[in-house]
């Protein structure tokens, strides 16, 4: 999602179009805060250039402290989740390092975000293990009718309104570090994470952010080993949108990301051998938070929704595809019963959407929040998107130079939004297991099957079923 960003700078493109991205195209809400936060966050990404890999730089040395020996077999987990990475990007050229992850590992190409499958909303449900209703994140930007309040990249945790893994893994005893995981800011005590970050900063490339586990992980030296440490890499979302998922410029990135990927596994089993024992094993996740479709076109939302004909109190906010259209500032039931049945009326009449109360959205896509989904949701078709700054109801992307890709599909239509997952273990290997298609909430139950603790309350507890670790091997054999 951040690479929207990194579009405006390359592609020229207005101050209305940023605002339509970043803030969703804003009818009319005279009473509703911005976050100024995030706003200022927002402006913090795009003063800065993250898209550059370095990997000639050295690393400097510094000390690794190693934790106690122990006989018992400890598990770590490092899960990195690389923003809008596609399902067969790691076909379009040679991944020596990604093979041997997938070789010695198990994978998916499969991996099914929920709805919608943009940024904000994927990566919580990875996190907590239940869909938007349960977790309350609809959108990268949205508005909560009870605060009166926009959020828009939000880092403010208490909108969180079910438990992420670091939490129920601190909760549990564990001790975790998590870096730039969507939501995982400014976390609340009593269980907040050993380590984590106070907001999201746009300055660093994704090698940096690595830098960041590592380091943390080398200087750690308590008593007791960090069990779980979570990470973000952005650049193929970043390009993607830039350039379209089908740019031959997607093979230059996929082998940089390789590579990267490959200087990171590195590192990790060079610090896990100096810090751990014998007898402890090392699981690597490589996830990622949706795909990426190709774009044709461009919608305006007041346009074909024919909001300058409503109520001035009707707000409608865009991320990518979706749009919610929330109709609380109308005061009387009648008038809003009828400006709902107007506006649905006109969207119905368009044949490249999706639109229907919040009410009747379908049951599969868990995405009825009645505070801060819109009464009315939006949602286009694969090769359309929302633009605010197009003149007429639809034109060709050609006009506006981009975004050339987007995402935000349900996955049961565009294939494209599935994306990669790669699990890996040290020195044990899981034994080049293809897992077919794995849904994004069995991750949360799956950490916490490794690490032998229970499920978040509300969380699903399908895991993924991967060879047993080590440690659990006797006691799963027990089991009737
Ligand atoms: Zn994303």
């Amino acid at each position: 999602m951040w690479c929207i960003l990194k579009l405006f700078r390359h592609a020229c493109f207005g101050v209305m179009v940023s605002l339509c991205v970043f803030v969703g195209a804003v009818s009319c809400a005279p009473e509703a805060l911005e976050d100024e936060d995030a706003l200022e966050l927002v402006e913090e990404i795009y003063d800065l250039d993250r898209f550059d890999i370095e990997l000639d730089e050295p690393v400097p040395e510094l000390p690794v402290k190693p934790y106690p020996e122990s006989e018992e077999g400890r598990t770590v987990i490092i899960w990195m989740s690389i923003d809008g990475m596609r399902h067969d990007y790691l076909a379009r050229t040679e991944t020596p390092h990604f093979d041997r992850l997938i070789r010695e590992g198990a994978h998916t190409r499969e991996l099914k975000p929920g709805f919608p499958s943009i940024t904000f909303p994927s990566h919580t449900s990875q996190a907590t293990g239940v869909r938007v209703a349960d977790h309350g994140i609809p959108a990268n930007t949205f508005y909560d009718r009870e605060r009166d309040r926009i959020f828009t990249f939000s880092g403010k945790p208490d909108l969180l309104e079910a438990e992420p893994i670091w939490t129920t893994a601190t909760r549990q005893g564990l001790r975790v570090a998590v870096y730039d995981w969507i939501k995982s800011y400014n976390q609340p005590t009593p269980h907040a994470a050993e380590y984590y970050g106070q907001r999201y900063s746009g300055d660093l490339t994704d090698r940096e952010r690595m830098e960041l586990i590592l380091d943390t992980w080398r200087a750690d030296d308590s008593d007791t080993p960090l069990q779980l440490i979570m990470g973000y890499t952005v650049t193929p979302d970043l390009l993607g949108h830039e350039v379209g998922p089908e740019a031959p410029e997607i093979a230059d990135m996929v082998a940089e990301m390789d590579a990267l990927y490959g200087w990171f596994t590195e590192q990790i089993i060079t610090l896990f051998d100096a810090k751990m024992s014998p007898r402890d094993e090392l699981y690597l996740f490589i996830t990622t938070d949706h795909g990426m479709s190709t774009v044709h076109s461009l919608v305006n939302i007041h346009l074909i929704a024919g909001l300058e004909e409503e109520e001035e109190k009707v707000l409608a906010l865009t991320n990518g595809n979706m749009a919610n259209i929330y109709l609380n500032k109308i005061e009387s039931a009648e008038v809003r019963m009828q400006v709902e049945q107007n506006i649905l009326n006109r969207l119905q009449a368009y044949d490249f959407l999706y639109a229907d109360r919040r009410k009747d959205l379908p049951e599969q896509w868990g995405y009825n929040h009645p505070n801060r989904v819109g009464d009315i949701v939006v949602a286009l078709d694969p090769g359309y998107t929302f633009h605010r700054g197009i003149a007429s109801k639809v034109e060709p992307v050609e006009h506006m130079g981009g975004p050339m890709g987007m995402h935000g599909y349900d996955h049961h239509v565009d294939s494209n939004m599935l994306g990669v997952a790669v699990f890996w273990r040290y020195p044990e290997p899981l034994g080049g297991t293809y897992l077919g298609p794995v849904d994004s909430l069995q991750l949360h139950p799956t950490i916490c099957r490794i690490l032998g603790i229970q499920p978040a309350k509300g969380a699903t507890h399908e895991y993924i079923d991967l060879p047993p670790p080590r440690m659990l091997e006797p006691i799963l054999q027990d089991l009737p």
